[in-house]
């Protein structure tokens, strides 16, 4: 995306919502959001913590005429890098109460057992992806590296444990791109951090490495952001413009995610490892992209897996410790792939 700018927009009953831009890594925009209301100045999403995420956020503080000193309440949309690595900096600023749902605490607050738990996730998983040992090394070197500008932060509160509502806003918990991801909502506008993104899928790894992750997580809380956001008008998202059509979004979304799929199933005639057929789907790819590419083919095989669409050829081969091969169980049209809205109960 191109460079992202400070807006504000208003709320029905006139709650002021300013978007805060954000240069969060390289050439990579993210925005934070600032609500006041009710006496309250709540910061939703922080950057990534860069020097220069630190500076933009500072400055998107500035223009909305607040001082880090002024917020009462820092909340996060979910734990991703380039939207809760900005505590850092933040804490020391300010007294504000930080709050994340149950299932991001581990991340935020204790960060580095979290980490070498999920490496060793990650490790386990690139093994049996299929990928050459130089290249596992090297992945796993780009995470680490990539997680490594953290320092845990104190958690304050939990969503669930305040009744999903802080202050003005109201909370969903949308499990899947991230375990702890929310949506906000102040009237009849929506804050939908990573959710829906335009014109790709969102970021989505294997539960086997991240619980409440993967693809079914992810399809099901879509179905639930949709029933939630019922009447909503405007929508603003963690990385791209504010959008008013979510149901056009969701179905967009949903056939990227179909494509992806069908892409993997056409290629899943001959048995192939994970690594195969991420190659098959995206290509050649190399460093950041490709850790990105391969955990998304893996929630992708997982789903198909699990849900009896292609099955394991080499399972004596398993035993002995070698990579899975995948291949489709019959012809699946593009429909099959993903099961049918009605499926979803919303609670
Ligand atoms: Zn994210
Ligand atoms: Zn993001």
């Amino acid at each position: 995306m191109t460079q992202a700018s400070y807006a504000v927009f208003e709320t029905s009953s006139g709650v002021k919502i300013h978007r805060l831009p954000i240069q969060a890594f390289p050439k990579f925009w993210a925005y934070a959001y600032l609500v006041s209301a009710n006496g309250h100045n709540i910061l939703i999403d922080t950057g990534s913590g860069s020097e220069i995420s630190h500076e933009n956020l500072l400055n998107g503080l500035q223009q909305a005429g607040l001082q880090p000193a002024d917020l009462t309440h820092i909340l996060l949309t979910h734990a991703h890098i380039d939207h809760y690595g900005g505590l850092v900096k933040l804490k020391s600023l300010t007294n504000a109460q930080i709050g994340c749902h149950e299932l991001d605490v581990q991340i935020v607050a204790h960060h580095d057992a979290r980490l070498a738990l999920i490496s060793r996730r990650l490790a386990s998983f690139l093994t049996e992806s299929g990928l050459a040992s130089d290249e596992i090394d090297s992945l796993l070197g780009i995470y680490r590296f990539t997680k490594a500008l953290y320092r845990s932060v104190p958690v304050d509160f939990t969503y669930e444990a305040q009744g999903m509502q802080v202050g003005a806003l109201k909370m969903i918990h949308l499990p899947g791109h991230c375990p702890g991801h929310v949506a906000m909502r102040v009237d009849d506008v929506v804050l939908c951090g990573d959710m829906v993104v335009e014109g790709v899928t969102p970021h989505l790894a294997p539960e086997s490495i991240n619980p409440y992750g993967g693809v079914e997580h992810y399809l099901t809380s879509l179905a639930r952001l949709q029933e939630w956001a019922e009447g909503a008008r405007l929508f603003l998202n963690g990385h791209n413009d504010a959008f008013t059509n979510l149901a056009e979004r969701i179905e967009a979304t949903r056939q990227n995610l179909i494509r992806r799929m069908s892409r993997a199933l056409r290629a899943l005639a001959e048995p192939l490892t994970i690594a195969e057929v991420c190659r098959a789907v995206y290509g050649e790819m190399s460093g950041y992209n490709q850790l990105l590419v391969i955990e998304k083919t893996g929630a992708y095989i997982e789903y198909l897996y699990e849900r009896g669409m292609i099955e394991v050829t080499n399972f004596e081969e398993v035993e002995q410790g070698s990579p899975a091969r995948y291949r489709r169980l019959q012809e699946i049209s593009d429909d099959e792939i993903l099961p049918k809205e009605k499926r979803y109960v919303f609670i």
